[in-house]
């Protein structure tokens, strides 16, 4: 499968953890990413990662394009609902074009862990 990882600075640690544990589960499909997200994971995993630009410089944009042409099949996003973000409107066209395409997403650590649990034991597959 082709999964999205991307996650707010404040959620950067999040994120890292949940590559960490999963690292064996996300090593066997291709991975994408907004930059920084990107960045700190392979630094922190070792795992291979296509990444886009920094998502507040069009980097969640990136990724809804890939969506919009139907090249992804799962996206980990994990919002920061407390602070205001100056791409916001980017944001909320990535996640519409989840729903317009049918793609999982997941915006929180226990939801991302539902479905990453999925694909390793192989509940949802692509
Ligand atoms: P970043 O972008 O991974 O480059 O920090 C994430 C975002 O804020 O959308």
């Amino acid at each position: 499968m082709k999964i999205a990882l991307i996650a707010h600075d404040k959620k950067k640690n999040d994120i890292i953890e949940l590559a960490k544990r999963y690292k064996d589960v996300l090593a066997d499909h291709t991975l994408y990413a907004t930059g920084t997200t990107g960045t700190l994971i392979m630094g922190e995993t070792g795992l291979p990662i296509h990444r886009m630009k920094s998502g507040p410089l069009g980097g969640d944009q990136q990724i809804g394009a890939m969506l919009a042409n139907g090249e992804l099949n799962l996206i980990i996003f994990l919002r920061d609902p407390l602070t205001a973000q100056p791409h916001e409107p980017d944001v909320s066209a990535l996640l519409r074009l989840c729903d317009v395409q049918s793609i999982p997403l997941a915006t929180n650590v226990s939801s991302a862990i539902i479905m990453l649990e999925a694909i390793k034991n192989k509940i949802y597959f692509k």
